[in-house]
């Protein structure tokens, strides 16, 4: 049984890989771009900067990779055999089998693939923001919006494993095209994604003056710009983040109204833009969720791992499949 395990988390930009103790102590931290190239072999590019990043992993440690148990949390459907057969965010690696890929070019090690929201909630309910609790929700704003479901203490996988795709709930009939085929799903309007387009969108419509005229023009200003602003109180930039925090309370409502769950986890790349969000989204939760005032108070935190969340859940898989 090994001490150590790698977590690899494959985001929508960035691929992150841990090296962790079983207590979930982090020992090395390497990272590289995503490769969105479609190659001939599907996922094989995803399977090679994977591969890259866990052999620097294994050399600055001085291990061996064939000894050290490897989880990889991949963006989309994830099948129960660790099949990825949809990811609409990461297209050159949807249909893939990156285990066996994986396992093949780095000398028969043991690679475990789990869907890479499904990892964040696993770190964040053994080591945490949702440690001790039974029924939560973690919910990643990166690319998309991605979702881990805890419910009674055990994480939900539904019939073939694909349980806790929030990101593609409609919550706008027609709304914005998404990158899944479909239109008005939920990531299209509260993830970083979603910040940009709801930032493309007030420049264009004459509400962000100020950051039009720093950028020169209303298609050059982005989403970081308006959260740096908002964090020096500029009103206009604050109205945009009140904007997110009004539609990633919309889609909590949905999922508290499902699921009665009584705690949100907000992590992802965009959580370092939560001590903005959150408390819109708080304030606009209480309006949009049934019976408010009936239901025990409904908290939504930051996860405490941020980005880190889904490589250290994805490092948690390999330690307990690999048992
Ligand atoms: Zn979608």
């Amino acid at each position: 049984m090994s001490d150590v395990a790698i977590g690899v988390d494959v985001g929508g930009t960035k691929t992150l890989a841990l090296m962790i103790a079983r207590d979930g102590r982090m020992l090395g931290e390497v990272h590289a771009a995503t490769p969105h190239a479609i190659a001939e072999s599907i996922g094989a590019p995803t399977a090679e900067v994977v591969a890259g990043l866990v052999k620097e992993l294994c050399d600055a440690q001085g291990r061996s990779v064939s000894e050290v148990p490897i989880g990889v949390g991949l963006p989309g459907m994830m099948r129960r055999d660790g099949r990825l057969v949809y990811a609409p965010n990461l297209q050159s690696a949807s249909g893939a089998e990156l285990g066996p890929l994986l396992g093949a070019s780095l000398a028969n090690a043991n690679v475990f693939c789990e869907n890479d929201a499904n990892c964040a909630a696993l770190a964040e309910h053994e080591w945490g923001a949702s440690r001790g609790i039974d029924d939560f929700v973690m919910v990643t704003l990166g690319t998309g919006i991605g979702g881990g479901v805890f419910a009674d203490g055990q994480l939900l996988r539904g019939r073939s494993g694909f349980a806790g795709e929030i990101g593609h709930m409609v919550v706008v009939a027609r709304g914005a095209p998404c990158l899944c085929g479909n239109h008005g799903c939920w990531e299209r309007y509260a993830s970083g994604g979603g910040l940009h387009r709801l930032t493309r969108e007030a420049a264009l419509e004459g509400r962000l003056p100020t950051l039009v005229a720093q950028r020169g023009n209303a298609a050059a200003v982005r989403g970081e710009d308006v959260t740096a602003a908002a964090a020096q109180n500029l009103d206009e930039a604050v109205v945009v983040v009140r904007e997110i925090g009004w539609w990633l309370a919309l889609g909590l409502a949905n999922l508290a109204a499902i699921l009665d769950c009584g705690h949100f986890v907000i992590g992802g790349g965009l959580s370092s833009a939560s001590n903005l969000v959150l408390p819109a989204a708080r304030q606009y939760v209480a309006d949009l969720v049934e019976g408010h005032a009936a239901r025990p108070e409904i908290a939504i935190t930051s996860s405490m791992f941020g980005p880190r969340s889904g490589a250290m859940g994805a490092g948690l898989v390999a330690f307990e499949r690999s048992q």
